[in-house]
């Protein structure tokens, strides 16, 4: 019998090959970056599984994959899934939850902290030469407290509550959320407190913004919404960039509607170098990190290829989302 066929769109640990390797025939990527789309296409024909990150699949993808039986995303996000097209076709779809949430929610507090006491833009004061005594009002090096502020966080799943756990017992935060479904577990365990996005936006100190790409989260925060918040708080973006409208976002920062953000997600990625936010001290932007330590990338990748090996040996893989259950 010949083995399945896995085809990894993306350079992985070479221990995640070789676990692969042992059960299925692997076609890699081995350079950077992604394998392009193009390629991927003419190779599909014989492939019975997909690990990926980039690769939108979509009717066209799994019209060129016959045998296909799962797309392994080595991410919690999957709104590169075209779920309806993939259940119609019988295609497992998996991602890799809960193993990186502690690194995405290290990074939301690494983005409020830097953003709020200004750490980039003081890091280049001092490395430039304009730490001198005397050309410096006290004031000028001013941030906000972030301990015993109030956060809200938008989308209180696993890594909203990974976020309210540090925001709550390691800064003494107030702690409002807001979340398609209220969350009475939470609130006990982490005392975080359900408002209405309008309250949670007019309350908070810092915004975070936690839930999925979907169709019902895209463009979810706009102008009407920036305009909804303090003057002096800041709009952390972890989520994907298209959860919110970039451009308003651009705008509210230009015309000082809020103070301030702190980004590792953008519409568009790698972010073009021109994207206004790149040039604004007040902006922390980070190239979309949030799980990018080796250990929790090799954890992920580790619990995709998992997820193919049980789909192959006909059983249901752990991951498989919600809308393909
Ligand atoms: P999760 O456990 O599924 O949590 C998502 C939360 O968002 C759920 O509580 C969900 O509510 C809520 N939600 C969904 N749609 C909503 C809506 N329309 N309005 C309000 N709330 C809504 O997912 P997770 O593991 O925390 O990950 C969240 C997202 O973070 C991922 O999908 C991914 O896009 C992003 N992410 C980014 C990075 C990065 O590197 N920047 C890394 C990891 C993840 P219900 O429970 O009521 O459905």
């Amino acid at each position: 019998m010949t083995s399945p066929k896995v085809l990894i769109s993306r350079k992985l640990p070479e221990e995640v090959i070789a676990y692969l390797s042992e059960h299925c025939e692997v076609v890699r990527w081995s350079q950077d970056g992604f394998m392009p789309r193009e390629q991927a296409l003419a190779m599909l024909e014989d492939i019975d599984a997909v690990l990926t990150t980039s690769l939108n699949i979509d009717d066209e993808f799994l019209r060129h994959a016959p045998k296909l039986k799962i797309v392994s995303n080595i991410s919690v996000g999957y709104n590169n899934f075209d779920t309806a097209a993939m259940k119609a076709r019988g295609v497992y779809g998996t991602n890799t939850p809960s193993v990186l949430d502690d690194s995405v929610a290290d990074v939301a507090l690494a983005l409020m902290l830097a953003s709020a006491r200004r750490v980039t833009e003081l890091d280049q004061l001092v490395k430039q030469g304009g730490w001198q005594r005397g050309k410096l009002k006290e004031e000028d090096l001013f941030g906000l407290d972030v301990h015993h502020a109030t956060v809200g966080i938008i989308g209180m799943g696993r890594i909203g509550e990974a976020i309210a756990q540090r925001t709550k017992f390691g800064f003494n935060m107030n702690v409002l959320y807001y979340n398609r479904n209220r969350k009475p577990d939470a609130e006990e365990k982490l005392g975080v407190q359900y408002r209405t996005l309008e309250e949670l936006l007019r309350e908070s100190d810092f915004v975070v913004m936690m839930t999925p790409l979907t169709s019902e989260t895209t463009h979810m925060i706009r102008k009407e919404h920036f305009a909804m918040m303090k003057q002096s708080a800041f709009f952390i973006n972890i989520s994907r960039g298209q959860t919110i409208d970039e451009q308003a976002l651009i705008e509210a920062l230009q015309e000082g509607v809020i103070r301030g953000a702190g980004l590792d997600v953008y519409t568009q990625e790698p972010v073009d170098p021109n994207n206004p936010l790149l040039s604004m001290p007040n902006v922390v932007t980070l190239p979309h990190i949030g799980s990018a330590t080796a250990k929790t990338r090799f954890d992920m990748a580790m619990t995709a290829a998992r997820n193919v090996l049980t789909a192959l040996q006909g059983q249901t893989p752990p991951d498989l989302v919600n809308e393909l259950k």
